[in-house]
């Protein structure tokens, strides 16, 4: 019933004729097997209440947002904002800190690697640093806020009364600063309230990317972290995004396995083998009508139209025993020689069904590869007399 529902949106989704089977439909439209969505949306929701979270990562867990009630009571908090010098140049950013200690921090994600770093400054010359592993899944956001929290805890073992922390992260500073918590914020608070305890104060500001020698240094200092530190994850709870990517590879997975052992689709098939490929170049163009008969094969061809008893013959203009397929126009047939050859010679790829993935693959070759088939199919209907409109 799910797929009877599907199969009709998903071929008005992609102008195919009503005979495109299943398969075909569903790639063409991009859309997800429903009930594949559905099991989807279902695990995405276990993961979320934490019962199955060992399934999408082993041995890890979810950075969740903050229950509320683990939340302290408003009054129980010290106010909390951050000065942003993004605007400003830098002798301003010494300006307006130049009280105490500064510490700036810093993420970042790089060769799929992740680090963060904190550096402290004290009298213009670096008085320390530290540096951190997260976990490759981690986002460069966690990063930023793991520098925080730890440059905070470094406040809070420290003596001084007064320490700036720059960012150049405004969003970690705002999610410091403001609801909508995970999984760090709760310790942060703590921190932040024995730091107010002993009278004495951190004041954060975010800074823009072309900084000071201070924000250079930890970014660099992140960087160097996420290549070259090998030491344990200091930081380890998967990002909701990195579930999200583990449920859809396993979806695309399943579908790709139904989709390769289905017996239907199979001139689709030809130009998509690979679900997850179709699915990003068919979003780099809108698919016309004799688009979708090409792809599906289901169109103003001798071979369909003799099948559905719309034409005596299913053979070709060019010769009494060659049967008018798509393949058979695209391919081989005489009557588009001229075409195909100028196709040929625009790309530099023989117009054969095992080039069709690779040409629909590249950027400029598939404007010129979709440009050949519009106009073959085109003409096949006209020849066929075959009404464009068949199915709109
Ligand atoms: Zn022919």
């Amino acid at each position: 019933m799910l797929d009877a529902l599907q199969r009709s949106v998903a071929l008005k989704a992609c102008r195919a004729y009503r005979t495109v089977s299943l398969h075909s439909a569903l790639i063409l439209a991009r859309l997800l097997p429903l009930d594949i969505r559905v099991r989807e949306a279902a695990r995405l929701y276990e993961v979320k209440r934490g019962s199955e979270s060992g399934d999408v990562c082993a041995d890890r867990e979810l950075e969740k947002p903050v229950d509320f009630r683990e939340m302290p009571h408003p009054a129980h908090t010290p106010e909390l904002g951050f000065e942003s010098v993004e605007d400003l140049d830098p002798s301003t950013v010494d300006r307006l800190a130049i009280v105490g200690p500064h510490i700036y921090t810093d993420g970042s994600k790089t060769e799929g690697k992740v680090g963060a770093a904190l550096t402290e400054w004290r009298d213009e010359m670096e008085s320390g640093n530290s540096t951190f592993r997260l976990e490759s899944f981690c986002t460069v956001f966690q990063a930023e806020m793991f520098a925080l929290h730890r440059a905070i805890k470094r406040v809070k073992e420290g003596k001084d009364r007064l320490v700036n922390i720059f960012s150049d992260s405004k969003s970690s500073l705002q999610m410091l600063t403001a609801p909508k918590p995970t999984t760090l914020w709760p310790m942060q608070r703590q921190d932040i309230r024995d730091i107010v305890a002993e009278g004495r104060k951190c004041a954060y500001s975010g800074c823009g990317h072309a900084g000071t020698t201070g924000n250079e240094r930890a970014d660099e200092l992140a960087r160097n972290a996420a290549l070259k530190k090998k030491t344990a994850a200091d930081y380890d709870r998967y990002p909701l995004s990195y579930a999200k990517k583990v449920i859809r590879a396993a979806s695309l997975d399943e579908w790709q396995q139904r989709y390769t052992e289905g017996g239907t689709g199979e001139i689709t098939k030809c130009f998509f083998p690979r679900v997850e490929g179709a699915y990003r170049v068919l979003s780099r163009f809108t698919i016309t009508s004799p688009i979708a008969q090409t792809l599906t094969g289901h169109g103003g061809f001798a071979q369909y139209l003799n099948r559905f008893k719309l034409k005596d013959s299913p053979y070709c203009a060019c010769a009494p025993d060659k049967v008018q397929d798509v393949l058979h126009v695209l391919e081989e047939c005489p009557i588009f020689g001229r075409e195909r050859a100028e196709t040929e010679a625009g790309t530099g790829v023989v117009v054969a069904r095992h080039g069709f993935p690779a040409l629909l693959d590249d950027e400029t070759n598939r404007k010129t590869f979709l440009e050949f088939c519009e106009r073959v199919t085109r003409r096949c209907n006209k020849m066929n007399g075959s009404n464009m409109a068949y199915n709109e």
